[in-house]
């Protein structure tokens, strides 16, 4: 054995914690000079800085319109509103809790649809199950790998994506995420690939959706004073915006940088036993907002002792998505009709490693060196803990 872990008396790999995530911020300088005009101008929420970033962000993304919003949350909440539905949404038990809270929001109701357990994503046959009846679906891109869209559009209701972890994929046929279903919905919260500090990002081909996403964010006024209907303020600052537009100027290097992570975790685990790795569809590409692993059975020690053992290297890890929704107390009252089999694999065994954009490749090595550790001296750390 390399050195002894620390979960049996060793002293900790790491000296310093390795965090789980971490934004990768763009060059100070240049944000301030972004934000200058602010200063200058006085208009200090959803002017110059805004336009320019929806612009430059439509055109990154190769779609015809983009509303950017305070955040995702508020631009799947906007996104349902503006699509007037009553009902039923459809989402995925196993995705994060904004997805469902913006249904329950708008006074829906949401039918839990199953993840597969390869893939992470929306299981399309138990979507279509739920989709009988409903109002929409509402699906998540889990850790940045594209979900089945053309089976999901194939359901006849709108299809809504939780886009929030995939800015930067892209699906199998070539086209970035963000183009498909009625909307795509990016964050740019601090966790997220791309951050604007906090901020969401509609991205949508319906130029009338998007007229009204601009209303709807804007309390419903249009400007009269006379609200439509009742919207939120789910306005983005300037300084958001300025600090998102940097951050897209490198976000290409950036995307390319944490791919090459990936490849090295990919490369180090592949023959670790009991490691699962998600299945990325076939030519779609994966900005990888995560790096989650399935702790499988043939690993030979549960996922929350591997945590532990992590934990202890000073390795900070999350189980996500644990308890998945169907799981939590806010959705007691929306039981699944069916046994959620891959979403309760996936929300026991999947454990999220430490990944963001500017890591050391060496933290990476040091990592998965650790859990293969552990994988071999599985019995000690199993009474150990
Ligand atoms: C982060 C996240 C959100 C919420 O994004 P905010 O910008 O924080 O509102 C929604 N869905 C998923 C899947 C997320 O991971």
């Amino acid at each position: 054995m390399r050195k002894k872990l620390a979960v049996l008396g060793g002293t900790p790999e790491f000296a310093e914690p390795v965090p789980m995530v971490r934004p990768t911020l763009p060059p100070r300088e240049a944000v301030m000079a972004r934000a200058a005009g602010m200063f200058a101008s006085g208009q200090i929420t959803n002017a110059e800085q805004v336009r320019a970033f929806e612009d430059e962000l439509a055109e990154f993304l190769g779609v015809g319109h983009v509303v950017v919003v305070a955040n995702c949350t508020t631009g799947l909440m906007l996104v349902l509103r503006c699509l007037g539905l009553s009902g039923d949404v459809v989402v995925p038990s196993f995705t994060f809790m904004a997805s469902g809270h913006a249904a329950l929001w708008n006074g829906l109701g949401v039918r839990f649809a199953d993840s597969d357990l390869r893939t992470c994503t929306i299981d399309p046959a138990s979507a279509a199950d739920a989709a009988r009846g409903s109002a929409a679906i509402l699906a998540t891109h889990t850790f940045g790998a594209p979900c089945d869209v053309d089976a999901l559009a194939r359901l006849g209701i709108p299809v809504v994506f939780d886009a929030a972890h995939a800015f930067g994929s892209r699906y199998p046929d070539g086209t970035m995420v963000g183009t498909k279903g009625v909307a795509e919905v990016f964050s740019l919260s601090p966790t997220k690939p791309l951050s604007a500090g906090e901020g969401g990002v509609v991205a949508t081909g319906d130029a009338d959706l998007a007229r009204d996403l601009r209303v709807a964010r804007d309390y419903g006024n249009p400007g009269d004073y006379n609200a439509r209907f009742v919207g939120l303020n789910g306005r983005l600052p300037e300084l958001s915006a300025a600090l998102g537009r940097t951050a897209l100027e490198s976000f290409p290097y950036w995307a390319e940088r944490r791919r090459d992570l990936v490849k090295r975790y990919l490369a180090a685990l592949e023959d670790v036993p009991g490691i699962g790795l998600q299945e990325i569809p076939g030519g779609a590409v994966s900005v990888y907002k995560d790096f989650a692993v399935r702790i499988d059975p043939g690993f030979g020690l549960p996922r929350d002792t591997v945590a532990r053992a992590l934990a202890a290297e000073q390795v900070a890890t999350r189980p996500y998505f644990d308890p998945p929704l169907h799981r939590q107390d806010a959705y007691r009252s929306f039981v699944p009709a069916t046994p959620l089999t891959g979403t309760e694999r996936l929300s026991r065994s999947m454990l999220t490693l430490p990944l963001y954009s500017h890591m050391d490749q060496d933290s990476v090595d040091r990592v998965c060196e650790l859990l293969r550790e552990i994988h071999v001296n599985r019995n000690e750390v199993a009474t150990a803990s």
